[in-house]
């Protein structure tokens, strides 16, 4: 008998039952994490609301799906047919925001651009940009810990959060972090929840950082013969304190150029970094360029050659989706080993006879190399699977992690292992049966 009438009854309100509706609420972006869809969708409007449900939902084991908005790249979101999915979608009202403070607060189903424009008129910036900013959600930002292309100077999004309302699995809210800047009272509960992908509680309220908008950036973009020597070059260009710096290795921008030439048939790879103060750095940075082998570059803080510059980086993912059918993976490694990094991922491209091409955050170390295997080849995307857990395999090897930004979800969770010793599993079981101990909080992700 379905859990459905009595929990519309217990809220008051109607869930989604419609499959054709409920599948559509039960996966995020990966490509081949497995869902089947949820028995109900509760589209929830307060964090009392929440609390009633998990309530519920303890008392009878049924497993909670936080959802924000589905952007996500690890089967995070993804649900199965006995799961209630609990989306953050209608809680999406910024509540407050305090210029002299610098802080915002806001439901966590809040854009994350939206939040960023509605900050701009007070001469303010939101900075964490991830690249699906324009539809993710704050509260999936947090429990991703999300980044992006400015985390080189400016961090990843858990820099940038001062304090969490959450939701147990028990039903009880509570806050953790504070409005201050500075805050050491309790143990750092706070950061236990963000990057916690839904498994120990529901985020409901987020206080954020806001900062004085930075400048327009300045755009530099630097050729070279191979990404070998532009990762050399990457580290040095560190200090100059770039806002951006980012790399595409030469499958990546071939496959760009057969798509928008750019003329940049040339490289064998780019960089590209950008400033937001110091602009007088340029020059300098250039000349760095020069002395580790670029091949041509140019600086500009010209707004329109800005846009045409970043272009590129933007054309990278779509231009390899059209060569077939993607796998795109996220790891970090230590930025000094990228470029060994890279060497053994087109090693590996080769023995599996499969396309890869890199690109990512140089700045950080935040490789993404995409997998393209020919649609409905069986034979290829097995090569492809093996070849994603492969590279995770590298970069660990080089001291790296299994997730940069995209996170655990499913499709990583037997991945972990690679890097954490036992303690370290059995103490995340530990906060995790004290947080969540009937289990019922995104079961199967994450925790390996
Ligand atoms: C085109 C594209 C570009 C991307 N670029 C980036 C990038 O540059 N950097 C980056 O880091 N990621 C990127 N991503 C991945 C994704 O957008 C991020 O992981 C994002 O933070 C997910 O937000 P969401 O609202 O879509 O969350 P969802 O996908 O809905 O959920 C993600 C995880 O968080 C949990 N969750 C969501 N909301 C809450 C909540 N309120 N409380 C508790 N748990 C919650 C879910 O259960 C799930 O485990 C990209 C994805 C796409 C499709």
């Amino acid at each position: 008998m379905s859990f459905v009438p009595e929990l519309e009854e217990i809220l008051g309100t109607s869930l989604i039952t419609d499959p054709d509706i409920t599948a559509s609420y039960s996966k995020d972006q990966a490509p081949f994490a497995p869902f089947t869809p949820a028995a109900a969708v509760l589209l929830a409007r307060s964090s009392e609301e929440i609390s009633k449900a998990l309530v519920f939902c303890s008392e009878r084991k049924i497993p909670v799906v936080t959802r924000g908005a589905g952007s996500g790249l690890s089967g995070g979101a993804n649900a199965d047919s006995q799961s209630l999915i609990v989306s953050l979608e209608k809680m999406n009202q910024i509540l407050e925001i305090d210029p002299a403070n610098q802080l915002a607060r806001v439901q966590a189903g809040v854009i994350n651009l939206d939040l960023d424009i509605a900050v701009k008129e007070f001469g303010m910036a939101y900075l964490p940009d991830p690249a699906s900013r324009d539809w993710s959600t704050l509260g999936g930002n947090v429990a991703t810990n999300a980044g992006g292309m400015c985390c080189v100077k400016y961090g990843v999004t858990s820099h940038h959060v001062r304090a969490l309302t959450v939701v147990l699995s028990s039903g009880e809210i509570i806050e953790v972090g504070k409005s201050t800047k500075k805050f050491v009272t309790t143990l750092d509960l706070m950061h236990l929840f963000i990057g916690s992908e839904g498994t120990l509680g529901i985020i409901t309220e987020i206080t954020l950082n806001l900062v004085p908008r930075p400048n327009s950036p300045a755009t530099l973009i630097a050729t070279f013969p191979n990404i070998v020597l532009a990762a050399a070059a990457s580290t040095e260009l560190l200090k100059y304190r770039p806002s951006m710096l980012e790399i595409l290795d030469q499958t990546t921008l071939n496959a760009v150029e057969q798509w928008h030439p750019l003329g940049l048939e040339v490289a064998g790879s780019i960089l590209l970094m950008q400033l937001d103060e110091n602009f007088e750095l340029g020059d300098a940075a250039i000349t760095t360029c020069e002395s580790l082998g670029m091949i041509d570059g140019m600086f500009s803080t010209e707004a329109s050659d800005t846009a045409d510059l970043i272009r590129v980086r933007k054309l990278a993912y779509p231009a390899l989706e059209r060569l077939g059918a993607t796998l795109l993976d996220d790891v970090a490694v230590p930025v000094a080993k990228i470029a060994e990094f890279v060497e053994r991922v087109e090693a590996l491209a080769v023995k599996h006879d499969l396309i890869i091409g890199i690109f990512g955050h140089a700045g950080d170390g935040n490789m993404h190399p995409t997998i393209v295997h020919d649609h409905g080849d069986i034979e290829g995307e097995k090569r492809a699977k093996l070849a994603f857990s492969e590279i995770v395999r590298i970069a660990q090897s080089l001291g790296g992690t299994a997730s940069g930004e995209h996170g655990i979800g499913i499709i990583k969770r037997n991945l972990v292992s690679g890097e954490t010793s036992q303690t370290i599993i059995d103490i995340q079981r530990g906060v995790k049966k004290l947080l969540d101990p009937s289990g019922i909080l995104n079961p199967g992700k994450k925790l390996p």
